[in-house]
């Protein structure tokens, strides 16, 4: 248990680096976890509703954020084609470019340099953490699509090998290129 205990209090020491006071590099950290998240989301979560969602806040502040990043031009909202009162989000060739100055990126370096088996382990636990966290609060983290309990693998196909994928959730294909991106409604396998 104290090893437990001991893991959690550095867990919490990592969180304030990535939640601080005041701005680096022009953003609070609101908005770097925003810019950070919609550069890696799926095209179901890059919308002000799911950002409100991962981020843990209301749709209004989620709109406040959006405004911010727009008016540093790191961020620009479309009108879905399907349906005009749908909004999709898009990082700029701007905004991917200054997640160069992201806070977290001394964390990622840090875990960069560990062996790959190391690498697995640490991002497995956190998983299982999040997990073991869901189950109990009845909630569910984001995580990335190819670990859904929805994503279907339809076939493969043997010419050019790339696998097809059906979300079952969204009733959509979804490339393959796509099965590593993060989605707000991820849900995972229950034992
Ligand atoms: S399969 Fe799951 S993670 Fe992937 S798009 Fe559908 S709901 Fe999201």
């Amino acid at each position: 248990m104290n090893l437990a205990r001991e893991a959690i209090e550095l867990l919490g020491q990592v969180a304030q680096i990535l939640w601080f006071e005041g701005t680096k590099h022009g953003m609070r950290d609101r908005e770097w976890m925003a810019l950070r998240f919609l550069s890696r989301a799926n095209r179901f979560s890059r919308t002000p509703s799911a950002l409100a969602s991962y981020v843990g806040t209301t749709r209004g502040t989620a709109s406040f954020i959006i405004g911010e990043l727009e008016r540093l031009g790191y961020l620009e909202r479309k009108r879905s084609a399907k349906d005009k009162r749908s909004v999709m989000l898009s990082v700029t060739l701007q905004g991917k470019k200054f997640l160069a100055r992201d806070p977290v990126n001394g964390l990622v370096e840090a875990i960069a340099v560990l062996e790959e088996d190391s690498k697995i382990r640490l991002r497995d636990i956190l998983r299982h953490v999040l997990d073991q966290a869901d189950a109990a609060e009845q909630r569910h983290h984001t995580d990335v699509c190819k670990r859904c309990i929805f994503l279907r693998e339809d076939r493969t196909s043997s010419e050019n090998k790339t696998a097809e994928f059906t979300c079952r959730l969204f009733r959509a294909p979804i490339a393959e290129t796509e099965v590593d991106l993060l989605c707000t409604s991820y849900e995972h396998h229950r034992q």
